[in-house]
């Protein structure tokens, strides 16, 4: 027969556990969790329970006298009840008798006997009572529980309790990143989440932001969002490259804007996703605007930015102390000297601090030129980072002097993020000092 599974509410209840050993050490926390006055019966118990004894109330420590009602010196205040239980201990072997008073009974001990006589006692008491040592003789199981915001689970697998502690942690996992409630939970979000997928490893996007992504409709995604994260979603989603859809004015980004307009007025919640942050040179703000303008509501979850993250992901800091106290980031998907160019060079070439190189592959020549024209030596350290936190991350080691050559022979494609300054001899530093200890143990 399968087993009838309660949520037992323990405020202010008394729960009597015999027995002071691991599996104690293990129930006692989730008992005083849910508000239960736990009286613990044992000569010896571990440290960590000892800690969670109580020293309120007068029954500081173990209770003198050795009798249940020793536990009850001073009545628990109502108001106390559910902000946490109270722990007693009574320094003693168990004594017939023990189980009167408590509605809950867990018989812990490493001696059958004894956890049989508590058994027996609850079982004439009608207390229902969990025996550890033996699922069969055991009036109660012990689920597998977890809780994630208001939601507690409980799993029990047929008394193989490793599958079910397997199950309660798929479940839980499943919970807290919203992929098991997903898109038929009472709370469905409304027109448009604008998500910052992270510079493109699955693991770096926000737990708001894969939420989101796991109750959408309708992905619209770039070329730089996370595919991975693409894959995880149900078949009936629908996905769409922002760059292929097929409809509308002839401005791309005006197709898209209207795309996600008719979307949500059709009653689908819609996911924007992009590369790293939506608001760095993401275009973002643009479809913001846009569905302001037509009454929809939109949620910015902001991402974890390449410009940042890449960096980071090659062991380089963008600030170090003593090196540099700044860090500049730059569209250069428009060259120096270009008059569409709102960059001021001259001041970046005159900085001392780290720059951060957005689209620069193409434009690489004529970046380092202007850099140096206007003030940094040929010697500054550069590195660049291709397709940083994905597979096939690579970076590329050279000067002011020598990087458009390099990148050139080395074949850099986009995505690539530029780094300039000092900050590129931290990262080498600590290769060296790993080097050498592998040499060296
Ligand atoms: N909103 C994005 C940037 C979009 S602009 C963000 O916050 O990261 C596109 C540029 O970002 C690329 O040309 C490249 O310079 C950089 N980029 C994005 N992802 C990258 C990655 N994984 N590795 C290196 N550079 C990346």
């Amino acid at each position: 027969m399968p087993p009838y599974l309660l949520g037992l509410r323990l405020g202010g209840r008394r729960v009597l556990v015999v027995g002071g050993g691991r599996v104690a050490q293990r129930r006692v926390p989730a008992l005083l969790a849910a508000g239960a006055d736990v009286v613990l019966v044992a000569p010896e118990i571990t440290p960590s329970l000892e800690d969670l004894v109580s020293t309120d109330a007068g029954t500081a420590g173990a209770a003198a006298g050795g009798e249940i009602a020793a536990a009850e010196a001073g009545p628990r205040p109502a108001r106390d009840r559910g902000a946490g239980g109270r722990l007693t201990w009574l320094r003693r072997a168990y004594e017939k008798g023990d189980c009167r008073g408590a509605w809950l009974v867990q018989a812990v001990t490493d001696d059958a006997k004894v956890n049989a006589a508590v058994a027996a006692e609850a079982e004439a008491a009608r207390v229902w009572c969990v025996r550890a040592d033996d699922a069969d003789a055991s009036a109660a199981w012990t689920p597998a529980a977890g809780t994630v915001g208001e939601t507690t689970v409980g799993v029990l697998a047929g008394g193989d309790p490793r599958r079910a502690a397997g199950i309660r942690d798929a479940v839980v996992d499943g919970l807290r990143d919203a992929t098991l409630e997903a898109r038929h939970s009472r709370h469905k979000p409304v027109g448009v989440a604008l998500v910052g997928g992270g510079p493109g490893d699955p693991g770096l996007i926000t737990v708001r932001g894969r939420q989101l992504l796991a109750q959408a409709d309708v992905v619209v995604t770039d070329r730089l969002a996370p595919r991975e994260l693409l894959d995880e979603l149900p078949a009936d989603v629908e996905v769409v490259d922002a760059a292929k859809i097929p409809y509308g004015r002839t401005v791309t980004q005006d197709r898209i804007n209207d795309y996600l307009v008719e979307h949500v007025r059709q009653g689908r919640f819609v996911v924007r996703l992009k590369g790293g942050d939506p608001f760095v040179f993401g275009r973002g703000a643009e479809e913001v605007l846009h569905c302001a303008k037509h009454g929809i509501p939109v949620t910015v979850v902001p991402g974890i930015t390449s410009a940042v993250a890449a960096p980071s992901a090659a062991g380089i800091p963008v600030t170090h102390r003593g090196v540099t106290q700044e860090f500049h980031v730059v569209s250069a998907h428009v060259a120096p000297g270009d008059p569409a160019s709102t960059v001021d060079w001259p001041a970046l070439g005159r900085a001392q601090g780290t720059l951060v190189l957005l689209m620069a592959v193409e434009r690489i020549t004529l970046i380092a030129d202007a850099l140096m024209r206007y003030g940094r030596s040929p010697d500054t350290p550069v590195a660049v980072v291709q397709d940083g936190t994905l597979p096939g991350q690579r970076t590329l080691s050279a000067t002011l002097g020598t990087v458009a050559a390099e990148m050139d022979a080395a074949g850099v494609r986009p995505p690539a993020i530029v780094v300039v300054g000092d900050v590129v001899n931290v990262a080498r530093e600590i290769d060296t000092i790993r080097a050498d200890m592998g040499r060296d143990p």
